[in-house]
C-alpha cells in the first residue's frame, strides 16, 4: 500500500522524461560526494536536498505533484531542490541519476524537536533585462550587464553575490564568468549558472560566494567573448534599524507552540494586556481536527473494498464494526443490516450455496442501502473481484491526538493598538497558512508580545502603537497544525478531504487536504495561472473552487473588514526569502500578473532594504538579493496565494516572508538549508531576527502614512 500513488504512478513517465533529458556531454549530473548521511529507509519520509538534472526534471516533478519545499537552486552548475519524499521515492529519484546532498530533516526528528523544545523551556524591479529588450549585438560576441552586484558580511563572513544578463538569451550554452577583486588586490572568480523559467531566459546567476573580503570590483566575461563593464558591488541591504533602547523586553519564545498552546497565549495576551488588545473570532469556523473513519473489508492486497462513514469519526462512528458472511443457505439475494454498531453485509449465494457477490456489487449496495451512514468503494486492483468474506474489521479515523478538540475550530487575531478604531494605519501579519511551518507562529507571536510588553516602558515602541493599528492572526490554519503535531509532521494542508471515489483510501491520508495559500481568488488555478493543482492529493491542490475554505475565507474577512489595513506580511518557511506581488503567471508565454507601478515597485524594494536590514540585525543573518523580489521571479508562480488577492484586489501592500534562511556552513563550504521542524534553537533564533523585521514593517507603514497624509494613507486604490 503506498501511501503516495501520485509518485508511484509517475515513476514510469520520470523514467523516460529524464531519459530524453540527458544532454550530449552533461557535466551538470556530475555528482558531488555527499558529506552526510542521505540514507532513508523504504518507507521513512523526510526532507531531503537533492541535485537534479536540470531544471526540466524540476518542470516535471512539479507537474506531478512533487511536495517541493522550495524553488531549485542553481549552484555551481548544478540543480537543487528540496522535496519531502519516501526511502523508495529517493531511490527511485537515485535510479534516474538524481543525487542526494542533504537530509534537511527526517520524519522522527519533528516529535524530537518539539519535545526538546519544551525542555530548552525557560532591486531588480524596474531594471530587469528582457529578452526582448534589445537588438542582440549582431558581431559573434555577446555583450553582458550586471543586473545586481551586491556584498555584505555576516558573522565575519564577507559574501557577493551577481546576477549578469547576456544578449546571447536564446543560447543555453553561453559561460559567464565573475571575476572578483579586494582592496588589498586579491581576486578570485566563479561561474554563473544560466536561469530560464517557464522557458524564459532570466539571467545568470549564482549562490552568494564567500570572499577574503570586501570586492571593490567585479567583472564579468562570456564564452562568446562578451564582457560587462566593471561594477563596484553595492552594500546590501544597507539599511540598519534604530538600536534597541536599554531594557527593551523580548524573547518570550521558549518553545514550539500547538495550536491549543497558541489559543492559549492569545487568551493570556489579551488578558494581561487588556487596554491595547481586542481579540477577533474571525467569522468562518475550520472544520476541526477531525476526519471520516474507514477501513480496509478484504485483504488490500488480493481484494478488498473500503467501507467509509460519512460522519466524522468522533460523531460515534470510529469503532463501528464492518462485515460480510456467508448466510450458509442457496439461491440468497445480497443484504446487509446495521445494529448496536455492527454492518452485516450478508453475501448473495448461488444454487449450490457459493458466495457470488463482487466487490463492486457490495461497494455499491451498501452506499446505496446506508447513504446516511456508509459510503463504500472499490480498492485499487479489486474490480469485478468474488468479494471475500472478511472481517469484522473496526472503522477509524485515524487521528492520533487524542488530547486534541474535535470541534470547530475559531480561527482568532489580535488587534494591537493605542487607537483600535480604523483611525490608524492597519498592519495585518498571519502565519501558518502552512501546517508544518512551526516556526511561523513564533514569529508573529513574538512580534505582537515585543509590542505590548514594551508599551509601558519604550517610547518609541508606544509611539508605534499610537500611529498604526496592528493585527495578528498567528495561526490561519489550525487543523492542520494539529494534525502536523500529532500525526504527520509534513502536513502542508488544512484537514478538508474534497478527494472523491478511490482517492478517499485511507493509504492517500497523509495526501488529503487543501493548500490554502493556492485556494484565493487573484491569478487563481481556476483562472488559468501556474503553480497550483487541480488533484486533491497534491501538495499544491487549490481546492473546489476560490475561497472554497474557511482558513482563506477568514483571511479575506479580515481584510475587508478593516479597510485602514494597508500593509500585510504573510508569513512562512522556510528558505529565506522576502517577497511581493506578482505572485503568479501564466505558464504559457510567462505571462505574470501585473507588475506594480514604478513608484510602487520602488516602496516595494526600499522598504524591503529596511525590513532585511532589521533581520539581520539580530544575528546577522542577511536574505538574499536574489531572493529579495517578486514572488514570480524570485520562487515560483504561486497561483491563488493570498498576497496576490490582498494586493490587486483590495490594495494593500503584501509582502511574503520566507523564515528560516540556509545557513553558511564553513566546513563544507556550503549552504545547508533548515526545514520546517528545524532543532528549536533555530526555530527560536528565526523567532527573533522575523519578529524584529515585522516591527521594521510597522516603522515604514507609519513611515507611508505620514508621507502621504492620513487621509490618503488610509484610501485603498
Ligand atoms: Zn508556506
Amino acid at each position: 500500500m503506498s501511501p503516495r500513488r501520485w509518485w508511484t504512478a509517475t515513476a514510469a513517465t520520470l523514467v523516460l522524461t529524464t531519459t530524453a533529458l540527458v544532454a550530449p556531454g552533461a557535466s551538470a549530473a556530475a555528482p558531488t560526494a555527499p558529506t552526510t548521511d542521505v540514507t532513508l529507509a523504504p518507507d521513512e519520509t523526510a526532507l531531503v536536498r537533492v541535485q537534479l538534472r536540470d531544471e526540466a526534471q524540476f518542470r516535471q516533478l512539479l507537474a506531478e505533484g512533487a511536495d517541493i519545499a522550495n524553488r531549485p537552486r542553481l549552484d555551481d552548475g548544478r540543480v537543487l531542490a528540496d522535496l519531502v519524499l519516501t526511502g523508495r521515492q529517493l531511490a527511485a529519484l537515485t535510479a534516474q541519476g538524481v543525487v542526494a546532498r542533504q537530509v534537511v530533516q527526517r520524519e522522527g526528528d519533528a516529535a524530537r524537536r518539539y519535545a526538546e523544545s519544551l525542555l530548552a523551556a525557560p532591486s531588480r524591479t524596474g531594471s530587469r533585462v528582457q529578452g526582448d529588450g534589445r537588438a542582440p549585438a549582431v558581431t559573434a560576441a555577446d555583450t553582458l550587464q550586471f543586473l545586481q552586484a551586491y556584498w555584505w558580511t555576516s558573522n565575519g563572513r564577507t559574501f557577493v553575490q551577481t546576477q549578469v544578463a547576456t544578449t546571447a538569451t536564446e543560447d543555453p550554452d553561453v559561460e559567464i564568468t565573475v571575476t572578483w577583486q579586494t582592496a588589498d588586490g586579491q581576486t578570485g572568480s566563479y561561474p554563473l549558472v544560466r536561469f530560464a523559467d517557464a522557458g524564459e531566459y532570466q539571467y545568470h546567476y549564482a549562490l552568494p560566494q564567500p570572499l577574503p573580503a570586501r570586492p571593490v570590483r567585479v567583472t564579468a566575461s562570456s564564452s562568446l567573448g562578451g564582457a560587462a563593464r566593471p561594477t563596484n558591488p553595492t552594500a546590501w541591504p544597507n539599511a540598519t534599524p534604530p538600536a534597541l533602547p536599554e531594557g527593551y523586553q523580548k524573547d518570550f519564545i521558549d518553545a514550539y507552540l500547538t495550536p491549543t498552546d497558541i489559543q492559549a497565549r492569545i487568551r493570556r495576551l489579551a488578558r494581561q494586556y487588556d487596554d491595547l488588545v481586542d481579540v477577533i473570532d474571525l467569522p468562518h469556523k475550520t472544520q476541526g481536527y477531525r476526519r471520516t473513519a474507514a477501513g480496509y473489508l478484504g485483504d488490500p492486497a488480493s481484494a478488498a473494498i473500503v467501507v467509509e462513514s460519512v460522519r466524522f469519526g468522533d460523531q460515534k462512528m470510529n469503532g463501528v464494526q464492518v462485515r460480510t458472511v456467508d448466510p450458509g443457505r442457496r439461491n440468497r439475494p445480497l443484504n446487509a443490516t446495521y445494529r448496536d454498531r455492527v454492518l452485516t453485509v450478508s453475501l448473495a449465494t448461488d444454487a449450490a450455496g457459493a458466495t457470488i457477490s463482487t466487490t463492486d456489487q457490495v461497494a455499491a449496495f451498501v452506499s446505496a442501502r446506508y447513504p446516511q451512514q456508509f459510503s463504500a468503494f472499490v480498492e485499487n486492483g479489486s474490480a469485478g473481484l468474488p468479494m471475500p468474506v472478511a472481517g469484522p474489521v473496526r472503522l477509524d479515523d485515524g487521528l492520533k491526538g487524542t488530547e486534541v478538540s474535535k470541534k470547530p475550530w475559531t480561527v482568532q487575531a489580535l488587534r494591537i493598538g493605542a487607537h483600535r478604531d480604523g483611525s490608524r494605519i492597519g498592519v495585518l501579519a498571519y502565519s501558518q497558512e502552512h501546517a508544518r511551518e512551526w516556526a511561523t507562529p513564533l514569529v508573529t507571536l513574538e512580534f505582537a508580545e515585543r509590542l505590548l510588553a514594551n508599551a509601558g516602558t519604550d517610547p518609541a515602541t508606544r509611539e508605534l502603537l499610537d500611529t498604526v493599528d496592528v493585527f495578528v492572526i498567528p495561526m490561519v490554519n489550525p487543523d492542520g497544525a494539529n494534525y502536523s503535531f500529532h500525526d504527520a509532521n509534513f502536513q502542508r494542508k488544512n484537514l478538508v478531504n474534497h478527494c472523491t471515489g478511490a482517492q478517499r483510501d485511507p493509504a492517500n491520508r497523509d495526501a488529503f487536504g487543501v493548500d490554502v495559500n493556492r485556494n484565493y481568488t487573484v491569478g487563481s488555478l481556476f483562472d488559468g495561472y501556474t503553480g497550483a493543482s487541480t488533484n486533491c492529493l497534491s501538495g499544491t491542490y487549490a481546492g473546489t473552487g476560490e475561497l472554497s475554505e474557511a482558513e482563506s475565507r477568514n483571511v479575506i474577512a479580515l481584510a475587508q473588514q478593516h479597510p485602514n489595513i494597508r500593509f500585510a506580511m504573510n508569513v512562512h518557511s522556510y528558505g529565506g526569502y522576502f517577497m511581493w506581488p506578482p505572485g503568479a503567471y501564466r505558464a504559457d508565454g510567462r505571462v505574470t500578473l501585473p507588475r506594480p507601478s514604478i513608484d510602487e515597485s520602488k516602496m516595494f524594494l526600499d522598504s524591503a532594504r529596511r525590513i532585511v536590514g532589521a533581520i539581520a540585525a539580530d544575528r546577522g543573518t542577511v536574505t538574499w538579493p536574489s531572493q529579495t523580489g517578486p514572488v514570480a521571479d524570485v520562487l515560483y508562480s504561486a497561483a491563488g496565494n493570498s498576497a496576490d488577492q490582498l494586493y490587486y484586489e483590495l490594495g494593500i501592500f503584501a509582502w511574503d516572508f520566507e523564515v528560516g534562511n540556509d545557513r553558511w556552513n564553513e566546513t563544507t563550504g556550503q549552504w545547508e538549508g533548515v526545514g520546517f521542524q528545524p532543532p528549536f534553537d533555530e526555530a527560536h533564533a528565526e523567532s527573533q531576527e522575523y519578529a524584529g523585521g515585522l516591527v521594521e514593517l510597522l516603522r515604514v507603514a507609519r513611515d507611508y502614512a505620514r508621507d502621504q497624509g492620513e487621509a490618503l494613507a488610509l484610501t485603498r486604490r
